[in-house]
């Protein structure tokens, strides 16, 4: 039987800048100590020190960068376990009952995916047991095992998912994540210095947010937040104390107002395809993107342009890494159909407006494009869903096109 833990169970995850440093994790340290003191259940969930992970993927690069994804995640994961382990030391030099787990002891079980590894269930039965005693976990992000024990590792960021998938299986109050930003803006603030805070928003909102560029969480982390209603709040491990600013990401109906356009989202990630001349008839789509997505790579937006003369044009998008490999795709699938062209462009950019009250607004997406024109932006793709319009540019636009936009939609008066 294990015992109920009592108190309110809060995850806090820390990235690689709050635990830069033995400064930093001290600092970490005493943050989890106050909290525990009012009497909060505290598992805390770390990323490697900041720049580890990239060591990690240089090394590895220098010695075999084709090399079995199997090893390269039994390196990929070893960051996170020197931060668990000074963490611990550092919270048990206060004085604060602690134990460490790896992603594997903590039972984070995962798939076969190396390197992109998906979450299947975490058995919380150990952490719930420790917490009763009233030790703080802490746990390392970015890792699980698969069914046959090897270790897996998240995708980048992937620490973020770690927190709120431990969340959800310890049916916390909140998970919180500091990193070194106070919250969420409404753009990136390094681009548009005029960027406003935002203290709440939606999980969907934050979920179109993510997988439009937005880097301040992991999309995973979002997907699992919005999935199972787990509210995330967004803080500055570099806030003094705990009355800094926030970023509440929670359910919908727990905001009160709704806005048009809640930010402007943007990335450089994705690279551009096209496959023209190929027959108008059924089963392309499916004959042309369906080898593409056997191999695992990503499409997010795809135009097929009205048949002419019987044959037809595809357009689509996939992840920068993925661009050589699902060219080289679709090249031999252009061969079987004899297509007139494939090809490819790199240096192009998405910028996505993102608000729950398009829903029940009319000429959002007009006022972006109106926006764009009046700045001599040509769109050269565009994707809508009910609560975003995204649209493809010139990458050497981008800034002037995120500014424009941030502008146009009233952004920087908070
Ligand atoms: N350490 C991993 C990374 O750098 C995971 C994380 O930080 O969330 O991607
Ligand atoms: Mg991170």
């Amino acid at each position: 039987m294990v015992e109920e833990v009592k108190s309110r169970i809060v995850v806090q995850k820390y990235g690689g800048t709050s635990v830069g440093s033995a400064e930093r994790i001290k600092e970490v340290a005493k943050r989890v100590i106050r909290h525990r003191d009012r009497g909060e259940s505290i598992v805390v969930v770390v990323s490697a020190m900041s720049g580890e992970t990239n060591k990690l993927v240089a090394l590895i690069n220098e010695l075999n960068p084709t090399g079995s994804s199997r090893e390269k995640d039994m390196i990929l994961s070893t960051g996170e376990q020197v931060t668990i382990g000074l963490l611990s030391l550092a919270l048990e030099a206060k004085g604060c009952p602690v134990i460490s787990y790896t992603g594997p002891q903590a039972g984070v079980k995962t798939d076969n995916s190396f390197s992109k590894a998906r979450i299947s269930q975490i058995d919380g039965t150990k952490i719930k047991q420790d917490l009763s005693k009233g030790k703080v976990v802490v746990v390392a992000g970015f890792q699980g095992v698969d069914a046959e024990g090897n270790i897996t590792t998240l995708g980048r960021g992937g620490s973020d998912t770690t927190a709120v998938a431990l969340a959800v299986a310890l049916d916390a109050a909140e998970c919180q994540i500091y990193t070194d930003v106070d919250g969420v803006y409404t753009t990136d603030p390094r681009m548009v210095p005029e960027a406003s805070h935002i203290p709440k928003l939606a999980l969907e909102e934050m979920l179109e947010m993510a997988s439009q560029g937005s880097k301040v969480l992991q999309i995973r982390a979002v997907e699992f937040a919005y999935k199972y209603d787990m509210p995330i709040r967004v803080l500055s491990s570099f806030d003094e104390g705990d009355n800094g600013k926030s970023t509440l990401v929670t359910r919908e109906e727990d905001i009160m107002e709704e806005v048009l356009v809640r930010g402007v989202a943007f990335n450089r990630d994705e690279t551009l395809l096209t496959i023209t001349g190929v027959p108008d008839q059924p089963g392309v789509a499916f004959k042309i993107l369906g080898p593409i997505s056997d191999a695992n790579i990503e499409i997010d937006m795809i135009v097929q342009n009205i048949g002419e003369d019987g044959s037809t044009d595809f357009t689509f998008t996939v992840h920068r890494d993925d661009h050589d490999q699902a060219k080289e795709i679709l090249s031999s699938v252009g061969d079987k159909f004899n297509a007139e062209k494939v090809g490819g462009v790199t240096n192009i950019a998405k910028v996505s407006i993102v608000g729950g009250g398009m829903r029940s607004h009319a000429g959002v997406a007009t006022r972006m494009f109106e926006a764009l024109a009046n700045e001599n932006i040509n769109i050269r793709m565009i994707s809508t869903s009910e609560i975003k319009v995204a649209v493809l540019i010139d990458e050497k636009y981008l800034e002037l096109a995120v500014r424009c936009l941030h502008e146009a939609f009233g952004l920087d008066k908070p």
